[in-house]
């Protein structure tokens, strides 16, 4: 049975302040939440978020991580960094990263190779984008994609790694993916799972992301193929968070 795992990318917004009143908002609201509970923070805010969250059912994660452990990476964090002021999580090759900061499946590769060897729990983003979808190069695209994050990675890794389907056109557009052709996506997703790692395919957890929101939310998650959403936009405030969260 795979538990549901809705995940919060906040990119670059939040001092530290406002994210102490955000985790304090969300506390009470996500107490019961039956999903697990994800906060993704920039790196400024994830020592305070785990400190609010501590004792609570909320996870603390970060949005990237350096592939070396140390040394001359002006700019970069290391996995130990990150676990050090409390992350459990981290977002690794976000289309965000991929398009703007020359992320490649190679790095995504030594990433999340990096992020597993420290205990990070890794959430690793794929999709397509407009032009590769309407040119008929979606599961070509998602297929290389799999196979360039999972180059070497043995069945007792890839069952620590969470998956997230995000349809580049589908991210800050306001334009989801209609049920069916998300459905079919994650299908498509775990079939190329399955062809690496054989049954350990069926217990990977394989989020939908792209404008996802309390109202759209339900009929994503309705067939039980799709294991729980990352969540850009809506995941900015705890009273539109909880939302996703609760359906
Ligand atoms: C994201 O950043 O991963 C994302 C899905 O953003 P949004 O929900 O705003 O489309």
């Amino acid at each position: 049975m795979r538990r549901r795992i809705i995940a919060g990318n906040w990119k670059m917004n939040k001092t530290v302040s406002e994210t102490r009143d955000f985790v304090n908002g969300l506390k009470p609201l996500a107490a019961d939440a039956e999903c697990e509970v994800v906060l993704c923070v920039p790196f400024t805010d994830v020592a305070i978020a785990a400190e609010t969250a501590k004792g609570t059912n909320i996870h603390v994660g970060a949005q990237n991580v350096a592939w070396a452990e140390s040394g001359a990476f002006t700019g970069e964090i290391s996995a130990s960094m990150l676990k050090d002021v409390g992350a459990e999580f981290v977002i690794i090759g976000h289309s965000e990263r991929r398009a703007m900061f020359g992320d490649t499946d190679a790095t995504v590769n030594k990433r999340l190779k990096t992020a597993l060897g420290a205990g990070l729990k890794p959430i690793v983003c794929i999709g397509e984008t407009l032009d590769e979808r309407e040119g008929g190069k979606t599961e070509e695209v998602l297929a290389r994609q799999v196979k360039g994050f999972a180059e070497g990675l043995t069945k007792e890794d890839m069952e620590k790694v969470v998956v997230a389907y995000e349809p580049v056109w589908a991210i800050g557009t306001g334009k989801t993916a209609t049920t069916e052709v998300a459905v079919e996506t994650v299908k498509f997703v775990r079939s190329v799972l399955a062809e690496l790692f054989g049954e350990v395919a069926n217990g990977v957890r394989i989020q939908y992301g792209g404008s996802m929101n309390g109202n759209n939310a339900t009929a994503l998650m309705a067939s039980g193929d799709i294991d729980g959403g990352l969540i850009g936009g809506a995941s900015l405030k705890p009273e539109e968070f909880i939302k996703v969260i609760k359906a």
